[in-house]
């Protein structure tokens, strides 16, 4: 048990059962406790840091940014939030950028666009048609946006105008919409449901359905973006446009910065409809753009690609020898299938033996490894994952 009374684990409010471990360091793909303990992370603050953990671009942007400006207020400019807004307009389809600080914040952003528009333009339309076993955050919006099951009843009532289709499904949308549709929003890859990918003709047909009933398309890509599936935004793997894009998770390389992205004409906000005290302060944004400009230099995301590749490969011939299920995912965001409910087991074991790993689902593990992995990290992984589950 912890002992020394000023890192008692009492006073901190039990929202999740926590191993009694305490991390003290983090060097790339490795996490330190307190005890000196090392495991590769595969977890990396749950597909959090792209770049590993404490890495030096990220270490320098803010302890330069923290010397010289950490926050002036939203209702100034500064040169950070400048910069990585026009970094993530530059190479996305989008022409607008709103940051906040969680993945959840700037998807209640996307919902309040997409209402503000409906008002605007479809006579107060609200319903944004979601998908099962989706996820888009923990506040009150965003739970009811989201179809975890369960999820419905808990802090109940709900907050309205969020119907369920199924994913790859597309007639479960069709069905769903009406005259107060206004939007369509999914994960490219559900992450939380197990990672499970939109097809790439269902996200298509998606944007014709949109396009047809004038609709807006929004990606939630808090988990698929900034690198996480081997492109900067896992729609570019889609040859969709969305007109509105959530980031989060990667895009502060750790530090927390989220952002809402939309095209110029579904861009409606009037001053004081959206805001918030630490909205693209300088210190997180600096963050933000050595993110960025790191993902965006040149070979890192071939590289991400091809260590996704390996990690694949891997589990999947892991798989055939030790007869489990299906290999899903995309670049570094991968799922495997164990065919049986053994998956919080084998987290805890993996962790005793030095590797983090998760489990979205009783009987899926997920592998989130940092962006910038190497070969030999991958390796490693692979062998200690395979002694886990050959038992
Ligand atoms: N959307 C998706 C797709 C996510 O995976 C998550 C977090 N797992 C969120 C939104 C919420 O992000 P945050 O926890 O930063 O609020």
């Amino acid at each position: 048990m912890l002992d020394q009374s000023v890192f008692s684990t009492d006073s901190m409010m039990p929202i999740t059962q926590r191993p009694d471990i305490v991390f003290s360091r983090g060097q790339g793909a490795y996490l330190f406790d307190r005890e000196g303990k090392r495991y590769l992370d595969w977890v990396q603050g749950w597909a959090v840091n792209c770049l590993g953990h404490a890495p030096a671009v990220i270490a320098e942007a803010v302890s330069r940014q923290a010397a010289t400006l950490i926050n002036p207020s939203p209702a100034f400019y500064n040169e950070p939030a400048l910069e990585l807004s026009n970094l993530l307009t530059a190479h996305s389809c989008f022409d607008h950028v709103f940051f906040g600080s969680s993945g959840a914040e700037a998807n209640e952003g996307a919902i309040k666009l997409a209402r503000k528009w409906g008002q605007l333009h479809k006579g107060g339309a609200f319903e944004i048609i979601t998908f099962r076993n989706g996820f888009h955050g923990r506040t009150l919006a965003t739970m009811s946006c989201s179809g975890k099951p369960g999820w419905d009843r808990i802090f109940a009532p709900q907050v309205p105008g969020f119907p369920k289709a199924t994913l790859n499904d597309l007639d479960s949308v069709r069905a769903l919409i009406g005259p107060q549709t206004v939007a369509i929003m999914l994960e490219p890859i559900q992450g939380e449901a197990g990672v499970i990918p939109a097809d790439k003709a269902f996200l298509r047909e998606l944007r014709a359905l949109c396009d047809r009933h004038d609709l807006l398309l929004i990606v939630d890509e808090v988990q698929t973006g900034c690198g996480r599936t081997g492109t900067l935004f896992a729609y570019e793997q889609y040859d969709v446009e969305p007109d509105i894009m959530t980031l989060g998770k990667g895009l502060g390389g750790g530090v927390p910065l989220s952002a809402l992205l939309a095209k110029k004409a579904v861009s409606c906000f009037s001053a004081g409809d959206q805001g918030g005290t630490f909205c693209g302060n300088p210190l997180c944004c600096a963050a933000g753009v050595a993110a960025i400009r790191s993902l965006l230099s040149t070979g890192f995301l071939d590289e991400t690609r091809a260590i996704g590749n390996q990690l694949a490969e891997g589990l999947r011939s892991l798989s055939r020898e030790l007869g489990l299920g299906e290999v899903r995912g995309q670049g570094l965001l991968l799922a495997l299938e164990l065919g049986a409910d053994v998956a919080s087991q084998t987290v805890e074991t993996a962790r005793d033996r030095g590797l983090l790993i998760n489990a979205p689902r009783p009987h899926a593990l997920r592998f989130m490894p940092a962006l910038n992995s190497t070969a030999s990290e991958v390796r490693e992984g692979l062998c200690l994952l395979r002694a886990i589950l050959a038992g």
